[in-house]
């Protein structure tokens, strides 16, 4: 059994100390990537840039936007076309030093193996991903029941991790359906569950029905989450807390690099950039419309991240707006004094909305409304006539009302949420109450959008 050890040594660094060791990196990755791939020669070349002249991070975030999601799959086409393999014209290494590959979800078109790479990648990545897990309290003799698309899927190498750290992951792909794997955590009792909040949510009135038994009966000593906003909504952590009687954890590795999770506090203080010797994505903010760079050292900035890799053999990414929207933290964390960044996941740039020239991301207007849990419960649609971004005025929404509400409360709630929604992001909406329970859930991922159009 290999015995855990975090190799990047990064715990007790300062922020300059960081920097300056992302800053060494840098310029010997760039040449690397402008050395084995076309694809970046192309790119530094259009630009007049030379890669050994990106000496800092600063000089990172002037160069443009490299690729989009649409130029990584016409990337792919082309690889696949000219060289007959998936992995891109951005593939440095020889394909036969490929080790492990895995791909994006698909949901919003046909699956790129973004997430492939060499032995020594996976060495360099697991430990850290490892170290993450451990922050949840992960560690030797723990039973992980591992809930997703599993084979090709992007989080298959979260399992690298876990296995380093001695846990023996449970894993089960999540097209085998619920019932299957509530049955195997009645078989296994596993200590940790990792899943999507909208499954962790669901199981809280499956496992009686099926097990006899409440979640908090197997004790779990934690929840890890990921794959879509949940327990960044305080009502929504504190809710499944309680059902489960442990801690729930965030995690996440935007397009598999640099590994973040939430941290152990009672609060939600966002996703803590643990290993941030790996990518550029929590120091590279651009506007998801413009792709202009927006400040990244500024304490509490949005935009759309951009991926560049620090160390990576494969499929190494270069100032790639890969369409994650975060927020942004610089200052200590409240909860637990992590000192590094912190970032909130806002949405994708692709439901990015503008109305009236302003940018308005749903996952914002979720939040506010959720500030109104018990009166509401937290399920919304936005209504869109149109392919978005852009929307006129007004905006629809569709609100669950809660429980204990009356018609007769409705018209003074929608016009407390109207007003909030108005202080804060200068939006006034129609708003359209529904039924509790009424929208559909799903335990994958619940759309924000009620499309009205063909799509
Ligand atoms: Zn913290």
């Amino acid at each position: 059994m290999k015995k855990f050890c975090y190799m990047g040594g990064l715990e007790g660094k300062s922020q300059e100390e960081i920097r300056k060791l992302q800053e060494e990196k840098l310029p010997k990755q760039l040449k690397y990537c402008y050395d084995n791939s076309e694809f970046y020669r192309m790119k530094f070349d259009g630009c007049g840039a030379r890669p050994e002249e990106i000496r800092t991070l600063e000089d990172l975030r002037k160069l443009p936007v490299f690729m989009v999601k649409d130029d990584e799959r016409r990337s792919a086409e082309q690889s696949l076309q000219k060289y007959g393999h998936p992995f891109g014209l951005h593939l440095c290494a020889p394909l036969e030093d490929l080790y492990l590959t895995g791909t994006t979800s698909g949901t919003t078109g046909t699956p790129t193996f973004s997430y492939t790479f060499t032995e020594n990648d996976m060495n360099f990545l697991a430990p850290r991903i490892a170290h993450r897990l451990s922050l949840a309290g992960v560690g030797k003799g723990d039973r992980v029941a591992f809930f997703f698309a599993l084979g090709i899927y992007a989080t298959t190498m979260t399992l690298w991790g876990l296995r380093l750290l001695g846990a023996l992951p449970i894993d089960i792909d999540a097209r085998a359906g619920t019932d299957l794997f509530t049955k195997f955590i009645g078989l296994t009792r596993p200590t940790y569950m990792a899943c999507t909040p909208s499954l962790a949510e669901y199981l809280v009135s499956k496992t009686p029905e099926l097990l006899g038994h409440e979640v908090r009966d197997f004790k779990y000593k934690g929840v890890l989450t990921t794959g879509e906003v949940g327990i960044a909504i305080p009502e929504i952590k504190k809710k499944l807390e309680s059902a489960y009687g442990c801690r729930f954890y965030d995690y996440w590795a935007p397009c598999g690099n640099a590994p973040a999770i939430s941290c152990d506090a009672e609060g939600y203080y966002g996703m803590h950039a643990v290993a941030p010797d790996v990518c550029a994505s929590f120091d590279d903010l651009v506007d998801p419309v413009t792709k202009q760079p927006v400040d990244a050292d500024v304490d509490g900035a949005i935009g759309e991240m951009v991926q560049t890799n620090f160390q990576r053999e494969a499929c190494p990414v270069v100032k790639y707006a890969y369409g994650d929207i975060v927020q942004l933290f610089l200052k200590e964390c409240p909860g637990c004094g992590f000192k590094g960044r912190r970032i909130k996941v806002i949405g994708r740039a692709d439901d990015m909305l503008i109305i009236k020239g302003v940018n308005v991301y749903p996952e914002v207007i979720k939040d506010i409304v959720n500030e109104f849990i018990p009166d509401v419960t937290g399920e919304m649609r936005v209504v869109l006539e149109h392919p978005p971004p852009r929307v006129v005025p007004p905006l629809r929404l569709k609100i669950e009302y809660g429980k204990a509400m009356g018609s007769a409360d409705l018209p003074h709630l929608a016009e407390r949420i109207t007003e909030e929604l108005h202080n804060q992001i200068k939006i006034r909406p129609v708003i359209e109450f529904v039924e509790p329970g009424s929208l559909p859930k799903e335990t994958r991922k619940t759309p924000i959008f009620e499309k009205k159009y063909d799509s």
